[in-house]
């Protein structure tokens, strides 16, 4: 069966760029007969805002999407929560222990800054230097909550064929570095946790801001180690403001949640990102070869209008 999944952070409000994604994941959900899955990722803890899942759930059920499984919160139509899916992580780190893909790092964040070299992607922080990486299975693990777990990037060819994006190639231990796959204080990181999910639930599309490319082949090496098959990848272009930057503050109010309190009508969002997919009609006849591939410039006047 195929699969697509809604997968919102809840570290802050949802706002026009996140429905663009959650829109495009829906009208291809729907044209191929998919199920759809929510999915909350709260296990960045730091950032996590409490008042978010709610809020996100409104937004989506607002936008007239829907979903069909998650059984962790409210019933067979409850969305799945990472942090109630804590044991899986567990097992999946202890699995790329045992293969000698990871080992233990206690740089901080500053010493990263400090020696490592400028990335090769957009959006994506300094290579990891390699300070810690000298470690081997069996060596003593340093006390708790002075490191996390690092995954050493592979020297081969990791590719992929994006139904957006076209081919996609990069080799990540020259062009990514090592990367962390939990917190220092044992919780998993993003990439580990979004791998263990989609495969665990079975997801055969992922579809995401296309800022995650870097991370994509990461998850990629991970899936080869945990020998589960990847879905395959739709990358969406980024919303940005007049100003040609991504979509912020800056921009003005672009939260659902506010579009929603103005009583504007959600057709109007709807309408929006129809338009701008280039496609006649995404809602009946939805393709990812025809969607446009640039990035997506929200106007002023749209802006000022509030929607
Ligand atoms: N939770 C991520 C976000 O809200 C999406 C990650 C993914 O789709 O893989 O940006």
């Amino acid at each position: 069966m195929m699969k697509s999944r809604l997968a919102p952070s809840p570290t802050g409000a949802q706002h026009l760029g996140n429905a663009r994604t959650y829109l495009l994941a829906h009208w291809s959900a729907m044209a191929s007969g998919a199920g759809m899955i929510l999915r909350i990722e709260d296990v960045d803890s730091p950032r996590i805002k409490p008042w978010a899942t709610q809020q996100a759930i409104d937004d989506l059920r607002w936008l007239g999407i829907r979903w069909d499984e998650g059984p962790d919160v409210g019933g067979p139509h409850g969305p799945y929560v990472q942090t109630q899916r804590i044991d899986l992580y567990r097992d999946a780190l202890d699995r790329l222990i045992q293969a000698d893909r990871v080992y233990p790092c206690t740089c901080t964040r500053k010493d990263i800054e400090e020696s490592g070299s400028a990335p090769h992607f957009e959006h994506e922080g300094p290579i990891y230097p390699g300070t810690c990486a000298g470690w081997q299975r069996g060596d003593e693990v340093p006390p708790p909550d002075t490191f996390c777990w690092r995954f050493r990037a592979g020297t081969q060819t990791v590719a992929f064929d994006d139904l957006v994006m076209g081919s996609q190639a990069c080799v990540p231990a020259t062009d990514l570095g090592d990367f962390a796959i939990t917190q220092k204080n044992g919780a998993p990181s993003y990439q580990l946790a979004v791998v263990v999910d989609d495969a665990a639930m079975g997801v055969t599309e992922a579809v995401r801001g296309n800022d995650l490319i870097a991370s994509t082949f990461r998850q990629l090496e991970i899936y080869r180690v945990l020998q589960h098959s990847p879905p395959h990848f739709a990358h969406v272009p980024l919303v940005r403001g007049p100003d040609g930057r991504r979509l912020a503050k800056r921009h003005g109010d672009t939260r659902l949640s506010h579009f929603r309190e103005l009583g504007i009508a959600p057709k109007r969002i709807i309408d929006w990102a129809i338009e701008t997919t280039g496609i006649a009609d995404p809602t009946g006849d939805f393709q990812w070869s025809a969607l446009n591939r640039d990035d997506v410039v929200v106007d002023s006047e749209w802006l000022a209008a509030g929607g």
